[in-house]
């Protein structure tokens, strides 16, 4: 039978992912029907600046046709084949070979997933794979970081550091471990600098390694800009206190580039922006303008030495998916390079990105808002109850999911994360006329929510 309406078929039908199911069947959905440019159309025909890129990756927008022919062209010559064993097509060869090439560091090798959860998953699988192979079988437990965000499958979820995604899941798994966010706004002491707070973040690091024994301590992820944990820029010297300490425990080091990654902070990569030199690149959303799924994770040299020798010990690599790889998906990512390239996409966010950063810290002064930050085309606010002591609303309030619903009915799509931030992170096609838009939009709403 089919239901009247798409809504009432939405509510029977369908569980949503990052959705809380009991207030959905009252509310309903937000159907959208088609995009242009940076913005989506609902079934009703309004329109919505969206403001967050969907979840931070159609960096083209909605409607570029040039996507849509290179899809279009691959799945009539080959709309399927693969890599395993031996075998291989132009596309997937040729975007190894181009981001191994645009890797900020030496990179040797690309391997291919379909999202951003999986190329975290297979980044620490690697790292298993590679300590067994280099005879250090004890050296196994990985680090990430207190509302780091790392995807959902049960290894990325164990990684990503938010209650949300452990609660009632029995995560994170062991081995997976834990050190603090890097957020001087919210945990830097009071007087405190941005760089005595580095170092106390570099000392937490140092010291669970140490309680933990460093021979069993395989490797550290973090983003170089954590994005659903709050859009958590770190100090300046952050990651320059932090890798020694890798260095000296001969930890590898992943950069988690799913949302940073290809022009987002305002380099080609955030590894670029905030001078990390990860041995792993996990990468994802804007490889493909989030036109198809794909995702990819770099390796160096000596992961991929480590690894290789392993295969021809036992055979195989005994790791791969149906989909890595995927012919029009790699197609459409290749295609996605290329217009970066020729549009001068870094150029682009090198010009709107200080335009949305002088909106956002305008908001600085607004009464909701304790803190307003970003770099490039990513921002947030941190909407707080008093601006003096810090204070957070209680959740029962809903402040930031309240303010993002105003926005939504202001024409502006955006999303609330946990402790009342709202973040932005518009198509890296934005012009500077729409960032003024979308700002408008927002500050329109902010000013209606008491
Ligand atoms: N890593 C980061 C930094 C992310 O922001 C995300 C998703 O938002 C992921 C990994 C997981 O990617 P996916 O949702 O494609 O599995």
């Amino acid at each position: 039978m089919t239901s009247n309406s798409l809504r009432d078929a939405d509510i029977a039908y369908a569980l949503h992912p990052y959705t809380n199911a009991v207030a959905h069947e009252q509310s309903g959905p937000m159907v959208a029907v088609r995009g242009k440019g940076v913005r989506v159309y609902d079934d009703a025909g309004k329109d919505y600046i969206e403001g967050m890129a969907g979840l931070w990756c159609t960096s083209l927008g909605f409607d570029e046709p040039r996507l849509v022919d290179a899809a279009k062209r691959q799945m009539e010559a080959l709309p399927f084949f693969h890599m395993f064993n031996h075998k291989a097509h132009e596309p997937g060869i040729r975007l190894s070979e181009t981001l191994v090439q645009m890797a900020p560091v030496p990179m040797s090798k690309a391997f291919f997933c379909n999202s951003g959860s999986e190329a975290n998953d297979t980044a620490v699988k690697m790292i298993w794979y590679y300590h067994n192979a280099i005879g250090k079988p004890e050296k196994k437990k990985i680090i990430a970081r207190l509302r780091g965000y790392h995807g959902v499958t049960v290894a990325a979820a164990s990684l990503t550091g938010l209650p949300l995604n452990h609660r009632s899941f029995d995560l994170p798994i062991d081995r997976i471990l834990h050190t603090s966010c890097p957020h001087h706004y919210r945990y830097g002491e009071a007087g405190e600098t941005e760089d005595a707070f580095a170092d106390r973040m570099a000392a937490d690091l140092e010291a669970l390694i140490e309680r933990e024994g460093p021979e069993t301590i395989a490797a550290f992820f973090a983003e170089p800009v954590m994005g659903a944990g709050g859009v958590i820029v770190p100090p300046k010297t952050y990651f320059a206190k932090i890798q020694p300490i890798l260095k000296k425990h001969d930890i590898l080091f992943v950069a988690d580039e799913v949302i940073c990654g290809f022009g987002r902070t305002g380099k080609m990569f955030g590894s670029e922006t905030f001078g990390l030199e990860p041995d792993i690149m996990t990468m994802a959303k804007a490889l493909s303008s989030a036109y198809l799924p794909i995702s990819a994770v770099l390796i160096n040299e000596k992961v991929y030495q480590g690894i290789r020798g392993e295969t021809g010990k036992i055979g195989s690599f005994g790791h791969g998916y149906t989909y890595s790889a995927h012919p029009v998906a790699a197609a459409v990512a290749n295609e996605t390079l290329a217009i970066y390239a020729e549009r001068d996409i870094l150029g682009h966010v090198g010009t709107v990105g200080p335009r949305m950063q002088a909106r956002l810290r305008r908001l600085a002064d607004h009464p909701l808002v304790g803190e307003a930050r970003g770099v490039g085309l990513i921002g947030a606010v941190e909407l707080v109850a008093d601006k003096a002591t810090k204070a957070n609303f209680d959740p029962s309030q809903a402040v930031g999911p309240r303010v993002v619903n105003h926005a939504q009915a202001n024409g502006v799509i955006l999303r609330a994360m946990a402790g009342d931030i709202v973040a932005f992170s518009p198509p890296l096609v934005i012009s500077e006329a729409e960032v003024d838009e979308m700002f408008d939009r927002f500050e329109r709403a902010l000013n209606t929510v008491t």
